[in-house]
């Protein structure tokens, strides 16, 4: 059997894994002329682990990737700790697979290093897909110069302007969440030791805004995301940035940690940020989507990335069932769906919750947390078991 991987992001490079390990050849098609991503970190929560362990890939992440003592939520201008979950201690033992933190680019290198072992020309770099076509034997995709390629299988994990879900669903636009991401990495070394963050999952909240400061390459960089709301987004492209003064003007104020971040970052990209409601369906024949294609969603559960490896991995589970591929693609959606819906939902309640204005609104949200943190640290581990330690099969 054999597949085609339109796309060769994170969720591109997982399902091609996961199809591997279930015998199938697989051809993962990247539109970039190499693979990898500008430079920002992405948190990986147990239940992603699993996945990569279960595919082989913790060998090539394990000199880079950094793991949390804790999750921790922050008052962004004191500073003050309103909840902290340990996740270092806990995760193995309570989720079955550690916490971690990662490089975009060591993630991806890690991924296709596992696939170049196993399938050395699976992967084509510079290579456009614009359009799919299914029949009776399955499916094919013709490239932007003209070219076109069969399967059994064809994987739209073309991320969140997806031309295959565009092909498969009608053309729309994803929705603008009326928030712009900064991000930006900085060397540990380069921040005064007083205003290096802490080695968690930090979230720094406030009104109408919040950021994130995590570690990458085995915790010799801080990676940081701030999260701003704002009206509208009308520039164009994948790779914008800001300036030092627009950072400032949007943390003013706040914990001297950020600033210095700011201060040292040698670039301050800007991200927006875009979602689209849950889809009625994923497949159209032997055609199906994956990961933001499917099912973007906001970064505050830092979950996008691993519900795409959740994905490939339920969706691999499903074909090796045997059948027809269009019933395990339709089988797949159905396994997925309420999950991940759970998932964009509880991702746009937490920047809700981040984001609350005025001292009481933040009280009654963050003083229960505290309390539950404080004299029963158990009740709050046990609100992520759904999410962290689900069986996915
Ligand atoms: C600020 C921020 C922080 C985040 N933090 C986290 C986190 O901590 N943890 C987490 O799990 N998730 C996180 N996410 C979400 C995560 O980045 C995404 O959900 C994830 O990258 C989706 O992977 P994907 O493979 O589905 O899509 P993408 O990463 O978008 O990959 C799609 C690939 O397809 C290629 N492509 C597109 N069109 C074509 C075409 N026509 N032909 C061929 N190739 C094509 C693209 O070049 C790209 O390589 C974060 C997101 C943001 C914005």
């Amino acid at each position: 059997m054999k597949a085609i991987l339109v796309g060769g992001g994170i969720g591109g490079l997982t399902a091609a894994l996961a199809l591997d390990q279930i015998g199938w050849d697989v051809s993962v098609l990247e539109r970039a002329p190499e693979l990898g991503e500008i430079g920002a970190g992405v948190q990986i929560s147990p239940n992603g682990i699993k996945v990569l362990d279960a595919l082989g890939v913790m060998p090539r992440i394990e000199a880079t990737l950094f793991q949390p003592d804790a999750i921790e939520i922050r008052h962004g201008p004191t500073g003050r700790k309103f909840f902290h979950l340990p996740m270092k201690a806990v995760a193995l033992e309570r989720w079955g697979a550690r916490y971690i933190q990662i490089h975009r680019a060591d993630l991806v290198d890690g991924l296709a290093a596992t696939l170049r072992d196993r399938q050395p020309d699976a992967l084509r770099t510079g290579a456009e897909v614009a359009a799919y076509e299914t029949s009776s034997k399955g499916a094919a995709v013709t490239l932007t110069t003209g070219e076109r390629c069969e399967a059994d299988l064809i994987i739209g994990a073309d991320g969140i302007h997806s031309v295959i879900r565009d092909q498969m669903l009608g053309p729309d636009e994803p929705v603008f969440t009326g928030n712009v991401a900064w991000r930006a990495v900085v060397p540990v070394a380069d921040l005064d030791p007083d205003v290096v963050p802490p080695p968690s999952g930090c979230v720094w909240t406030g009104p109408g805004k919040h950021a994130v400061t995590t570690r990458i390459r085995g915790g010799s960089v801080v990676n940081f995301v701030g999260v701003v709301e704002q009206d509208a987004w009308t520039q164009e492209g994948w790779s914008l940035t800001g300036t030092a003064a627009q950072a400032h003007a949007d943390f003013g104020g706040w914990n001297p940690t950020l600033a210095a971040i700011i201060d040292a970052a040698p670039t301050l990209h800007r991200w927006a940020l875009f979602t689209r409601p849950p889809l009625p369906r994923w497949s159209d024949g032997a055609v199906a989507l994956l990961g933001d294609a499917a099912h973007p969603m906001l970064p505050s559960m830092a979950q996008g990335a691993v519900q795409a490896m959740e994905d490939a991995f339920v969706l691999a589970r499903e074909l090796e069932k045997g059948g027809m591929i269009s019933a395990a693609c339709e089988r797949y959606y159905a396994a997925r769906i309420d999950r991940v819906t759970r998932v964009q939902e509880q991702s746009a309640a937490n920047l809700a919750l981040f984001h609350r204005r005025g001292v009481l609104s933040q009280l009654q949200a963050y003083a229960p947390i505290w309390l539950a943190g404080k004299v029963a640290p158990r009740l709050l581990q046990r609100r992520n078991d759904w999410l962290y330690g689900a069986e996915l099969g």
